[in-house]
């Protein structure tokens, strides 16, 4: 049956030919092997680490293929759309270091040949496959309410039937174009189905990228192409978008996984060739004994938003999320440490089928490693970008004291084992306050941590001597404890474990308690970077007022 009439009814403002879009948005000339993929979100201004794991995935393979990677926003459900969230999601994916070759380039704008990059701009490409497929008999109106579907599907439930708009069921697949046209011209209102040729016995065979060699029976419900308010469902604008800007990898969450028999099926109606497809597995997270998906409502980390307010270097992010793709990213780490990460290729099949497991305890390992690799000078400045943003207090600390900030993120970087002291921004203020008089100087008596076996009244002993007789400008590390150790041993301190094991009655406590208590008095703190250097950095005219602070407690 065809609706030639039927068609133009309508879709009258539809002039063009398929023909013409087709030759529109020619296959691209790119050199053989390059991928062309695409970050297509749907505007809703929420963006889960799901997205950019998604988006990073397509873009590697673009990027590592000399390929194509572009923007496409999918808003054809506009009651969710959020206003500004296309910048938003260029400006997030640029924090990730991604950029697009193409698409969207701000709320109205883009570039490339294959735009508009926009669904809902793309109203009347969509109509002029909708109605060839009219014309051909391949879809028909349907003038079902939302209250017949319900009741469709409710009995199908009760008699324990496949649910759904399909074969029998269809009520309007049938339709003859008199009545359809009647029906138009009385006003009712209606959407466009499939009249799907397919039959669930016969069993597709389909290779994903990801999940391998995988089979379903063929799609046979006739699903909606155009819905009431004349837009297309995902769907069909997948089909159509993704001929038309000729991608060559479909890289999707797995959610849509169930979808395929529908995508596969349209493609082949449309006469389109199909694109490779890849399904990404949902990222979980460990829950107690059990898995469960990252939850945008329970979990803070869901959102792309949490990593920069608490302050994980986005590259460590990357590099996390990479972990995650591809295992093996692990060792290649840790044989090219200084290596720029876009040096490391990923395989889709290499990335597991079933979970991607999301471990902050992992991330904070991964970030830990990153940040302890990273040169002081570019600690500070990081740091204070994200200082400026989230701690004003910090932000205004050490960019006054610029020189000694450095100098702290510099403790211990150059030896072969650097100290990993921070996962993200927000550790820093506690890590290294005492470093600042302001801090210090709000610290509470409850704050201050005792080293254990060492009383306040002893350190405060040991203090009292110390600070008369220490060498401030011992030269070196070992000098300096070297009079440590003597001035300890005159007050009655052992400096061998062994013999202070042998006859504790006969010591005050061990040359470590000593250091301890120096320790306390400097920082409130018991585990702290060496003395020396803590000493050094802050100068002899604060060292000294700290042990008169400290006598004062
Ligand atoms: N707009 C879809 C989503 O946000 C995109 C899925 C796809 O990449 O095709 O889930």
């Amino acid at each position: 049956m065809s609706f030639e009439k039927l068609a133009d009814m309508i879709f009258p403002e539809v002039n063009n030919s398929t023909e013409y879009y087709i030759e529109k948005y020619p296959k691209r000339n790119l050199k053989e092997g390059a991928r062309v993929t695409r970050y297509a979100p749907s505007p809703t201004g929420f963006q889960h680490i799901g997205g950019v794991f998604a988006a990073l995935i397509n873009e590697r393979l673009a990027s590592q293929s000399e390929g194509v990677f572009y923007l496409r926003i999918e808003d054809t459900d506009q009651k969710r759309e959020v206003e500004g969230a296309i910048d938003d999601t260029i400006a997030t994916m640029h924090n990730f270091g991604m950029d697009f070759n193409e698409g969207m380039t701000g709320q109205e704008t883009y570039k490339g040949e294959y735009g508009p990059y926009r669904q809902s701009q793309r109203a009347e490409i969509y109509n002029t496959f909708a109605k060839d497929l009219l014309k051909k008999g391949l879809a028909y109106p349907c003038f079902c309410t939302p209250e017949e579907l319900a009741e469709l599907r409710e009995k199908q439930v009760a008699n324990k039937i496949t649910p759904g708009y399909y074969g029998e069921y269809a009520k309007f697949r049938n339709i003859t174009e008199e009545e359809a046209i009647k029906r138009i011209e009385n006003g009712e209102k209606y959407i466009i189905r499939l009249k799907s040729p397919g039959n669930p016995e016969t069993r597709v065979e389909f290779h994903d990228l990801i999940k391998g060699d995988i089979s379903f029976p063929e799609n046979n419900q006739d699903i909606v192409l155009i819905k009431g308010d004349g837009l297309p469902t995902y769907h069909f604008a997948h089909a159509i978008d993704d001929f038309l800007m000729r991608t060559t990898d479909v890289i999707r969450g797995e959610e849509w996984l169930s979808s395929l028999p529908i995508h596969v099926q349209l493609f082949e109606v449309l006469g389109f060739e199909a694109p490779r497809y890849a399904h990404i597995p949902t990222i979980m997270k460990q829950d107690g004994g059990s898995k469960r998906k990252l939850s945008k409502r329970k979990d803070a980390e869901a959102a792309v938003s949490y990593y920069k307010e608490v302050g994980y270097p986005t590259v460590t992010v990357i590099e996390y999320l990479l972990n995650i793709i591809n295992s093996t990213f692990e060792d290649w780490r840790a044989e090219n440490p200084t290596a720029d990460y876009h040096e490391f290729e990923i395989h889709l099949e290499k990335m597991s089928k079933s979970g991607a497991l999301f471990d902050l305890v992992k991330l904070n390992d991964v970030s830990k490693d990153r940040i302890a690799a990273m040169k002081a000078k570019d600690v500070y400045e990081i740091y204070t970008a994200w200082a400026k943003e989230f701690d004003n207090e910090m932000y205004k600390l050490v960019t006054e004291n610029e020189a000694m900030a450095k100098e702290i993120f510099n403790i211990d970087k150059e030896g072969p084992k650097p100290r990993k002291d921070y996962a993200k921004w927000d550790e820093v203020k506690e890590k290294v306050f005492y470093f600042f008089d302001e801090l210090f100087d709000k610290e509470t008596a409850e704050q201050i941590e005792m080293p254990k076996g060492l009383s306040l009244e002893d350190a405060k002993a040991v203090i009292e001597v110390y600070k008369n007789e220490f060498n401030f400008n011992a030269g070196s590390q070992e000098a300096w404890f070297e009079d440590l150790k003597e001035i300890g041993t005159r007050l009655g301190y052992c400096a061998n474990r062994k013999e202070f094991k042998a006859n504790p009655d006969q010591y005050k406590g061990m040359i470590s308690d000593v250091a301890g208590a120096v320790r306390i008095a400097l920082s409130h703190r018991t585990n702290t970077p060496d003395l020396y250097t803590i000493m050094q950095i802050m100068g002899e005219e604060k060292t000294r007022s700290r042990f008169e602070k400290f006598l004062k407690i």
